[in-house]
């Protein structure tokens, strides 16, 4: 009996084979992975985790793949940092970050549902992958696809930032900048999955996709010693991640891989483009799209696919969520450099900038465990710094240069 049991509609439950699907014919409701949690049991023991490898790969047994993995073998397993520093400016006790802006190959969270996906690409026999991008799914499919020696084709808003296009064009796939905002190029890429059969990751092979992404979770818990911890802050475009971090945690607990989950979740999203923390904050179901206007450009989804379920998951926790000014998001990404050492994309300011506003209202105690959401890496966004940071000190090779400039500097700076 496979593990996989087929994939299955979130709306009427419908049953469908596990093929490149991924809408019900019936309600048009999304397909999601269905398991044979009973067959699971057997082989998804803390002990056979642990005896993986040390990568996403270690939890290949909840994952849709048939076979071994076939790309991103070094994938996952980001380091859990207990953020003492940060933990302090934000003024709560236990304070950790998962720390995806060194997730390999790419340096992003990305890396985890393009592993999962082109693996089960290549055992449908697809030989072109494909996806829509706001830029960090472009790096990672471009990446993947070079190294599964599949051809790829990445479509992109136009106005991405610099560093994510040659992120994306070192790999040489076929790289179409299209003239709109990422929902415009999404829908344009739904005509052409339809018409040239490639495998979109995240449209027509969307349901494997978006599994990758429990590994997050996953990984927490196991981090933390095989418990979920209290309150999870999570970035969120689609609205994938956050919905299957809070799938995995179930998972885990109903394999007995951890005790009960008492967990809240929390959406992170800018305020130029919060509808799923628009609709938290209404509390309705209903997303209203919006026109993405924020510098959080990872994270400018103006329909999201997964509003409902992210809404949903949210709501099951009793979590809750949080907009970000581009002004709040760009001093979070400082503050979390200052204190931690370490340099996140706009979509961790995001996060850590709702968590701040989060603990400052009252809504996560300061008395227990929070983990703060890091899925992207500075470097890739450097132009939203442009002129906040300080012209370091310029000198002629000599002692005298240089102790005259450290003077000047420690005069107009306090010594500092
Ligand atoms: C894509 C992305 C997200 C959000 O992903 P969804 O699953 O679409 O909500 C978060 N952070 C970064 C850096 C991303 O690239
Ligand atoms: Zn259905």
């Amino acid at each position: 009996m496979p593990k996989v049991k087929g994939l299955k509609c979130r709306e009427c439950h419908r049953a469908y084979p596990a093929k490149p699907l991924h809408v019900c014919e019936f309600c048009f409701g999304p397909l999601e992975v269905d398991y044979d949690y009973a067959a699971l049991r057997q082989v998804a023991t803390r002990r056979a985790i642990e005896a993986g490898p040390p990568s996403i790969w270690r939890y290949r047994a909840l994952l849709p793949v048939d076979g071994e993995a076939a790309v991103g073998h070094a994938c996952g397993m980001t380091p859990l940092v207990r953020a003492k520093n940060l933990g302090a400016a934000l003024g709560v006790q236990e304070c950790y970050l998962k720390n995806d802006a060194v997730c390999h190959p790419t340096l992003s969270f990305k890396d985890r549902v393009v592993a999962v996906a082109v693996t089960r690409a290549l055992e449908f026999g697809f030989s072109v992958v494909a996806c829509a991008s706001t830029g960090n799914l472009a790096n990672s499919v471009a990446a993947h696809a070079a190294e599964a020696s599949l051809k790829s084709v990445i479509f992109v808003p136009a106005d991405l930032e610099q560093t994510k296009i040659v992120g994306t064009q070192i790999y040489r796939p076929t790289l179409v900048a299209v003239d709109g905002n990422y929902d415009e190029v999404n829908r344009l890429c739904s005509e052409v999955a339809d018409k040239y059969g490639w495998a979109f990751v995240n449209i027509n092979i969307r349901p494997y996709y978006a599994e990758g992404s429990k590994t997050f979770g996953f990984e927490i818990a196991e981090q933390l010693g095989w418990r979920a911890p209290r309150h999870i802050v999570v970035p969120a475009a689609g609205g994938s991640l956050v919905t299957k971090i809070w799938k995995g945690l179930k998972e885990l607990h109903a394999l007995d891989l951890i005790p009960e989950v008492r967990t809240r979740m929390y959406v992170a999203q800018a305020a130029g483009c919060g509808p799923i923390v628009t609709a938290i904050k209404a509390d309705s179901e209903t997303i209203r799209p919006v026109k993405p206007r924020t510098i959080a450009k990872s994270l400018a989804i103006g329909n999201p696919a997964d509003g409902y379920y992210a809404v949903k998951a949210v709501k099951e926790s009793g979590g809750s969520g949080e907009h970000a000014t581009d002004e709040e998001i760009l001093d979070a990404i400082q503050l979390l450099a200052a204190t931690e050492g370490i340099f996140t994309e706009t979509a961790g300011g995001v996060t850590v900038a709702a968590a701040r506003t989060l603990i400052a209202r009252g809504v996560i105690p300061r008395d227990e465990s929070l983990v703060i959401s890091i899925t992207g890496n500075g470097l890739k966004t450097q132009e939203a710094l442009a002129g906040r940071l300080p012209a370091g000190l310029t000198i002629k090779p000599t002692l005298k240069a240089f102790d005259e400039a450290l003077a000047a500097h420690e005069a107009a700076t306090g010594g500092a």
